[in-house]
């Protein structure tokens, strides 16, 4: 884990982008201190906090929840004493994944099904022991402004995009954002309840805010490039699912036949499978949270994932 200045007391803490579940945190730390996001379990979250300890007096005061997925929040708890702040929808949608569920998973690496199977090696890293969910209790419906000691933070709601409830976190004076999963800087995205126009438009929020970093969710930071080229991704996958779409194939057989083209090296391409079923169920008139059913579409990764590497 990488502890990197941005701008004076303010912070990232950046794991390697290893995929599934390497996220990226924040650190503002005047005012009391306030953290973006947790990370994925226990013991990556108390890596984290003797990362930014080597700058803190005392624990971050405050934690803000960019989005529900447990990478980004599975690790509040260990901050017992802390006010976490996140999205009504953010709240509301918490328990959707269980820390449990996750562990069962994790631990089923000698499941006689292959895609199971290969998941289970994927989470080896992680332990969700002990996890318990800590949804945030004071609720932004729009936006929130905070002035920790002269740091102004903008927290302002963009979704539904990547999820119901997602927000970022814009520091204007030091022209820093934290996205939180809006933005995927050299990985593929996986969406879950939103919309390409909404996610697009997200995008689009951070380009105008004219940030000079840009702290993404998953990836290196980076600058405008990030979400530019995420914006551009979105826009093609969109329009080769349509052409398909109007073909009738699957959306499975869809998004093995799209060429990767440039983002072919991104990790993850094999999650391109839920941003077609995402356009899909765009293109058939489906609400944007109806219930994604994952089974398959996991199958489906799996399956492209060995293609993708032969
Ligand atoms: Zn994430």
């Amino acid at each position: 884990m990488e502890l990197r200045e941005l701008a004076r007391d303010v912070y990232a803490c950046l794991q390697p982008d290893r995929g599934l579940g390497t996220s990226n945190s924040g650190l503002l730390n005047r005012g009391g201190g306030l953290v973006v996001d947790t990370f994925w379990d226990l013991p990556h979250t108390r890596q984290m906090i003797d990362t930014y300890a080597r700058v803190w007096k005392a624990p971050a005061r405050r934690v803000v929840n960019t989005h529900r997925n447990g990478d980004h929040c599975w690790g509040h708890q260990l901050f017992p004493d802390a006010e976490i702040i996140g999205h009504r929808l953010c709240a509301a949608e918490f328990g959707k994944e269980r820390p449990e569920f996750m562990q069962t998973l994790r631990n089923s690496g000698s499941s006689s099904d292959p895609a199971l199977a290969a998941f289970a090696r994927r989470l080896a890293d992680w332990d969700f022991a002990g996890i318990e969910l800590r949804p945030p209790k004071t609720l932004i419906d729009e936006r929130l402004t905070l002035d920790l000691d002269g740091i102004h933070a903008d927290l302002i709601y963009v979704g539904p995009a990547h999820t119901a409830g997602d927000l970022i976190v814009h520091l204007p004076a030091e022209r820093i954002v934290f996205t939180g999963d809006i933005l995927f800087r050299l990985c593929t995205p996986i969406g879950w309840e939103g919309t390409y126009d909404r996610w697009i438009a997200a995008l689009d929020r951070i380009v105008a805010l004219a940030p000079d970093v840009v702290v993404p969710g998953h990836g290196p930071v980076c600058g405008l490039e990030g979400p530019r080229e995420m914006k551009a991704y979105l826009q093609y996958v969109r329009a080769e699912s349509k052409r398909l779409f109007d073909r009738g194939l699957s959306a499975v057989d869809a998004a093995k036949r799209i060429d990767l083209g440039p983002y072919a090296g991104w990790t993850e391409p094999e999650r391109i499978v839920f941003q077609v079923e995402r356009a899909y169920r765009e293109l058939r008139g489906e609400p944007f949270d109806a219930p994604i059913d994952v089974t398959p579409l996991f199958g489906a990764m799996h399956e492209l994932a060995r293609e993708q590497r032969h």
